[in-house]
């Protein structure tokens, strides 16, 4: 069937979806908060549609060959030169190069006007396809770098769409270079175009969608202030029973409201991020840091013997009364104390090690502040030891 269908209905379909994709991508747009390349990328779906219309109406002798052929040609060549900025302004934030985009498009277009190649279908034809392939490929390229950074689903099915559009126009590029191409072979290849660039738009709107939520995923589990987890993200990262040999650490403030009253919230606030820099600046990548409450962060640890675990308390202990905080030349004394549950064999509860690096924490509190509490959790039965 699709061997009978015939070049006009398909460059309408064609160019239907190419205005609908633009459509579409303009209306992702106006919603999206990360909208980089959107309007480059509708801009080449416009440029493109013009083009083959263009195209049309010269094939059916309603303009002067020389219009139409360098027309639909520029058209065509700036319009797979946009898409790639699109798309490579879309997937990694990466600057876009205009001069050296456009470049090449234009030699190429002034060629044509010198030479007249534009007015051969063929040579035409051939240009065309060389800068859709050369756009489609390094778009795939640029979508799958892309990948590496954010791994969204969505942004390797648009790779593979590029590349299959890519790879459509190579082969019939070669049918060209043969002298093989047929119209049939236009039409069938028009046709996958079309259902490309369906594909394309949707895995934009797509891809933006999934933006959103990997973002609000962030939004809700992160705190705002010192850009740590928060108590939410910390019940999704804690295991039920904390293992032998891994430890939490509960950490607040001294006298922190004193610092809120004689300077102000905000002076408090700036603490509170510079505490939570120097805790993030001590600890191993496999550790977690949360503000679990207003001036309260927690810190688990794992795989630590007791030695360590003691010497990372005091080492947290130690930094933060070293902290030198300045506001309108005041310099802000800030320490904190510490109250720690280290697990020693088998595993324990987490309830329960919070609950003892809490009391810790009170321990501290009352002997004076600035200090660290320590306590060792008793081995639990275990399976393994019943049995
Ligand atoms: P202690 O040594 O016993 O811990 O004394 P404290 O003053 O630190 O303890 P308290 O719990 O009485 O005070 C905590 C203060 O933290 C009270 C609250 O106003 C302040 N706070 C909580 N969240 C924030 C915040 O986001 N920003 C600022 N600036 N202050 C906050
Ligand atoms: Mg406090
Ligand atoms: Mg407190």
């Amino acid at each position: 069937m699709l061997s009978r269908l015939d070049l006009p209905t398909v460059l309408l379909f064609y160019n239907t979806s190419l205005l609908a994709g633009a459509f579409a991508i303009i209306h992702v747009r106006r919603n999206s908060w990360r909208p980089d390349g959107l309007m480059a990328l509708a801009a080449a779906y416009l440029m493109l549609a013009a083009g083959a219309a263009l195209a049309w109406n010269g094939e059916e002798a309603a303009l002067p060959p020389a219009v139409w052929t360098h027309g639909s040609l520029l058209l065509g060549l700036v319009g797979y030169a946009v898409f790639f900025a699109g798309i490579r302004a879309m997937s990694g934030h990466r600057s876009v190069r205009w001069g050296r985009l456009m470049t090449p498009v234009l030699l190429c277009f002034l060629a044509g006007l010198i030479t007249g190649f534009p007015l051969d279908n063929l040579s035409r034809a051939g240009a065309f396809h060389v800068a859709a392939v050369l756009s489609l490929a390094g778009s795939a390229h640029e979508m799958l770098r892309n990948h590496r950074l954010e791994a969204l689903p969505s942004s390797r099915l648009l790779a593979a769409l590029l590349a299959l559009s890519g790879g459509v126009y190579a082969l019939r590029l070669v049918f060209i270079l043969n002298g093989t191409a047929g119209s049939a072979g236009f039409s069938l290849a028009f046709f996958v175009q079309m259902f490309c660039h369906f594909g394309v738009a949707l895995m934009v709107a797509t891809i933006s969608k999934e933006r959103a939520e990997v973002r609000l995923a962030q939004l809700a589990d992160t705190d705002p202030l010192t850009g740590v987890g928060n108590r939410r993200w910390l019940g999704t990262r804690l295991p039920k029973q904390l293992r032998g040999h891994s430890a939490v650490l509960q950490l607040d403030l001294d006298r922190f409201k004193q610092i809120n009253d004689r300077h102000g919230h905000a002076a408090g606030d700036a603490v509170l991020v510079a505490f939570a820099n120097c805790l993030k600046a001590q600890l191993r990548e496999s550790d977690l840091l949360a503000r679990t409450g207003g001036e309260e962060f927690l810190v688990y640890t794992p795989n630590v013997t007791e030695a360590v675990a003691r010497m990372i308390a005091e080492r947290l202990r130690a930094s933060v009364e070293q902290l030198r905080i300045v506001e309108d030349g005041t310099p802000l004394p800030v320490t904190t104390s510490i109250g720690v549950a280290w697990v020693a064999d088998g595993s324990s509860p987490t309830p329960d090690c919070l609950a003892r690096a809490d009391a810790m924490l009170y321990e501290a509190k009352r002997e004076g502040r600035n200090r660290v509490a320590f306590s060792t959790m008793p081995p639990q039965a275990t399976d393994t030891a019943a049995s």
